[in-house]
């Protein structure tokens, strides 16, 4: 996590930081700070725990001025979130500062050294360590930034994103890459760097992606060079053009991008599912397994790797593809993973599922499943970025970027695509006949109106509902088959955003021991559609009304069974039942948003959590 940004060009170094760091605040805001090389070649570096906005009060009347700056705001790994630790950190003489995403494993071993040596430390950060050894090696092999970065990197154990600059310099940015995400975005004369595209977007579509054993040399007015760390040696420096619009990053009007990005899935779904499904439901195209047809066709086996709600969808998509295609499907946590020397076939298709395509653990579970002979396959959001590179090939969810902390519109992307995965390999080996491919992929293109549909209809109440269960202290959350995610994923979504402790359970589980828990003070969200064990579920919620327990319902339009014994019920329409998860979806989402509204919660950054999860 963390958001690095920087900049070198004519304009004022600050504003085009500030404002970057608002776009990458979802990746962490324990505090910020910049440092800028000022008109009076002073090395300025202003710093403050909190959100950007407490960096801008206090630097409000201090000198802002310079061309070169770069800034951070960080997720705090090592040391507590405070003034002293946050970044940009200095080196020893005070001539050089640092900005760091990641993590230094060997950041103790290295402070001993430079310890050793005389060197003093005022903060608590492995990042600290890092720009005092850059500052050790210049000292000590007389050499340059560049020189000094590059060995740097060589002792450096772990995952970094650095960008540093030097007083003594005012015309360049170094900025290396292991790991952890970096984007320079070339304009006229000027450059951009960021962990992600969001912050350049306003100003330039033309991009470079590092690549982990990449150092970028970003020199005032020259040339963009990039360097293998290692070796030294020039790397050719690809420029991708972005596809991201200014408005996609923007709120729309609506009080959080949580909102608007629950708001926005007709049109997101419609995005993820266009061109993909033709019109008479006939056909599936989702390239990226077609030109792989026969490593689906003969694997024995996918193992689907990913992280929080990226898992949930991962449970969904084992359901659908263990249905239609008869492969079997292990869902694995990607942090457990890759620490469990994990049994992976030749012929083994490993899917990474993640957002951001940055996740640490899901890009190391990826490598090591690569390692050992696995095909691997991503399914994420952001392009180009790290999980898309590292994989052989893909799916993009193309929901738009996701701002919000909470995940909403990406876990239906998620589901999505892997709806369309699963109908199109069953195809493909003959487990789907086209009457069920026909009706599935219809439902699917059905989907965004029939989530306008849930919005009409229930938003209103739902935001009632919300201020009925405010007060709760904790929640249940119960669904079966297809939904026993869904109900994972609501409980999370109400966790992240209101605090309040929820627990997600596959319905029929309760009865052997979290029953105990139930009593009047303790809600239950229980989905009810008509599946194929609607009759079980509707047991389940009778258990539940036994102990005193109140039950809020998610149910199928026109069920009248349920409506009798539940106290708040919840309509979708009607769907094939392995899409129900993206209508059930909706409900949950806007549950959690309006009750973490009354509590006050900060929706879109709640604590201690943050985006892009890029540290292990
Ligand atoms: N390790 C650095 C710190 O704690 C950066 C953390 C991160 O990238 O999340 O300040």
């Amino acid at each position: 996590m963390c958001g690095i940004v920087g900049y070198i060009g004519q304009r004022r170094a600050y504003d085009i930081l500030v404002q970057g760091l608002h776009r990458l605040e979802y990746r962490g805001y324990d505090s910020s700070g910049v440092a800028m090389i000022s008109d009076a070649a002073e090395l300025n570096i202003y710093k403050s725990k909190g959100k950007v906005e407490a960096l801008e009060h206090f630097a409000a009347n201090k000198d802002l001025s310079g061309t070169i700056g770069i800034a951070h705001t960080r997720w705090a790994t090592h040391g507590e979130p405070n003034d002293t630790n946050a970044h940009p950190h200095f080196s020893q003489s005070g001539r050089l500062a640092m900005v760091h995403n990641g993590t230094i494993e060997n950041y103790s071993v290295l402070k001993k050294a430079l310890s050793a040596h005389g060197y003093t430390f005022v903060s608590q950060t492995d990042t600290e360590v890092a720009v005092q050894l850059v500052e050790y090696i210049m000292d000590t092999n007389h050499c340059s930034l560049f020189d000094a970065m590059c060995e740097a990197t060589k002792r450096i154990v772990g995952a970094y994103a650095f960008a540093v600059i030097d007083r003594q310099n005012p015309n360049q940015i170094i900025a290396a890459r292991q790991s952890s995400p970096l984007v320079i975005g070339i304009g006229e004369g000027e450059y951009f760097l960021a962990s992600d595209a969001t912050p350049i977007i306003e100003y330039t579509n033309k991009v470079v992606y590092l690549d982990d054993g990449d150092i970028a040399v970003i020199d005032r007015g020259a040339e963009l060079k990039v360097f293998d760390s290692k070796t030294t040696s020039k790397s050719r420096v690809e420029i991708t053009e972005l596809q991201m619009s200014i408005e996609q990053l923007e709120k729309g009007g609506y009080p959080h991008f949580m909102l608007k990005e629950i708001f926005e899935q007709p049109k997101t779904l419609a995005d993820c599912i266009s061109g993909r499904v033709s019109a008479d439901g006939k056909k599936i195209t989702l390239s990226g397994v077609i030109e792989h047809r026969s490593k689906f066709l003969k694997t024995k086996r996918i193992i689907i790797v990913a992280c929080g709600t990226s898992w949930h969808a991962a449970l969904i998509g084992k359901h659908l593809i263990e249905e239609y295609c008869r492969i079997p499907v292990v869902v694995e946590y990607a942090s457990e993973f890759r620490y469990a020397n994990p049994v992976v076939n030749q012929g083994d298709i490993l899917i990474a599922l993640s957002q951001s395509g940055e996740t640490a653990d899901t890009l190391a579970a990826l490598e090591l499943a690569k390692s050992r002979g696995a095909f691997v396959f991503g399914i994420c959001n952001v392009i180009g970025s790290s999980i898309p590179r590292a994989t052989h090939s893909g799916c993009y969810i193309h929901v738009g970027p996701e701002i919000g902390v909470a995940s909403t519109k990406a876990f239906t992307g998620q589901v999505t695509v892997l709806a369309m995965m699963a109908m199109l390999i069953g195809q493909m080996k003959g487990t789907v006949d086209d009457a069920t491919l026909e009706r599935v992929a219809t439902d699917i293109r059905r989907v965004p109106t029939l989530i306008k549909d849930i919005f009409t209809k229930n938003d209103k109440k739902i935001e009632e509902l919300a201020k009925i269960f405010t007060y709760a202290h904790n929640f249940l959350y119960l669904g079966r088959g297809y939904n026993y995610p869904s109900a994972l994923e609501g409980a999370l979504k109400l966790k992240e955003i209101s605090y309040i402790h929820a627990e997600g359970y596959p319905a029929a589980e309760m009865k052997h021991g979290t029953i105990a828990l139930i009593d009047n003070d303790m809600p239950s969200v229980v989905i009810a559609i008509k599946d194929n064990v609607y009759e079980k579920t509707v047991n389940n919620i009778q258990q539940v009304k036994a102990r005193g327990g109140k039950v809020v319902a998610i149910v199928t339009e026109g069920d009248t069974i349920v409506a009798q014994m539940a106290d708040y019920v919840i309509e979708v329409p009607e769907i094939s039942e392995c899409l129900t998860p993206l209508l059930t979806a909706i409900p949950l989402q806007l549950l959690a948003y309006y009750i973490a509204v009354n509590k006050g919660r900060n929706v879109d950054q709640p604590r201690n959590l943050a985006k892009s999860v890029t540290v292990e």
